[in-house]
């Protein structure tokens, strides 16, 4: 299956501040595609090249393996600024507005409205709404006609604990129901909890991308010590799968290979006839993982 968008090597300068260097990802179909980074990474560049809104110096991408840019937009609904509803009209009239701008039939509101759950409020005046309904509503204007491809621009932004779980259910319903989604964050944990795929960005740079749950492996740390730590240190050095072996405070850290846990770090040693007096397993937060990559 082709990915829904492929990026090739995009860069993007304004004036002297290189926004984007070389960028390359494939969005696969059906993901929720997460752009991570800190502020001023690019995030909001890249979303604005992939929906032509601005031009890329170099590089190019595509949609749906290859259409015009032209035909690919009308599968692309998106959210990259928060429309101006009108305070006092309904969920419903301001839809209407949003359909007239976008050329989509009226017939569309009351699916889209049923798509965020906000049918049965559909009457109810726009100021009326909470900061979550808000969000919905705006995300319901993107969804107008239906596109395949959902691309949202930190969505959550200056929402509540409540509203942020709600756009964050509202993503995974919509997900299921067959869109592909690609959002703009700095935040790990709202790609941690909603996101398939990311594609991490520092200053520019793609540092990582893939699936979530390979890119931001947590990964563990195993601390040993025993009475002869020299005799330790070389037999830990000829066990298979070890990648590190950092002394610290009279014990050792072990970074290891996916597979190697403490159980066969205990019978290696126990096999070579070391009896450890220390054995820890220490978690590494995807917190620090994203931290180390992005400082
Ligand atoms: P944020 O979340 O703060 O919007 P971002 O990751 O989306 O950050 P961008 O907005 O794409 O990052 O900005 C990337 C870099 O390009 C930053 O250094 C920013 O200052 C710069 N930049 C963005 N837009 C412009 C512009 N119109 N003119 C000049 N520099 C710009």
């Amino acid at each position: 299956m082709p990915p829904i968008l492929s990026i090739q090597n995009i860069s993007k300068s304004y004036g002297p501040v290189q926004a984007l260097k070389g960028v390359s990802f494939d969005v696969p179909e059906g993901s929720v595609y997460g752009i991570l980074g800190p502020n001023g990474s690019g995030k909001t560049t890249l979303l604005g090249i992939m929906l032509d809104v601005l031009l890329a110096n170099e590089g190019s991408f595509s949609w749906f393996g290859g259409s015009s840019h032209a035909e690919a937009r009308k599968q692309i609904g998106s959210l990259l600024e928060t429309p101006n509803f009108y305070h006092y009209l309904s969920a419903y009239n301001n839809l209407e507005i949003s359909a007239a701008i976008k050329q989509h039939g009226l017939a569309d509101r009351e699916r889209v409205l049923r798509q965020v759950g906000l049918l049965e409020r559909k009457d109810s005046k726009f100021q009326s709404f909470s900061l979550g309904m808000k969000q919905r509503l705006a995300i319901g204007a993107a969804l107008l006609g239906s596109p395949k491809v959902l691309v949202l621009d930190e969505p959550t932004n200056g929402l509540d604990p409540a509203g942020i779980a709600e756009i964050r259910e509202l993503i995974r319903k919509l997900n299921k129901e067959g869109l592909t989604v690609i959002i703009a964050s700095h935040l790990l944990d709202e790609v941690e909890k909603v996101c398939t795929h990311v594609a991490i960005l520092k200053r520019g740079n793609l540092l990582l991308n893939g699936p979530v749950n390979e890119v931001l492996l947590s990964e563990d740390q195993i601390e040993i010590a025993a009475p002869d730590m020299n005799n330790l240190r070389i037999t830990m050095q000829s066990m298979p799968g070890i990648k590190k072996i950092t002394p610290a405070e009279n014990k050792f850290q072990l970074l290891c290979e996916p597979g190697i846990d403490a159980i066969k770090v205990n019978e290696y040693c126990i096999s070579k006839g070391i009896i450890l007096s220390h054995l820890l397993i220490k978690k590494k937060s995807l917190e620090s993982k994203f931290m180390e990559l992005t400082n």
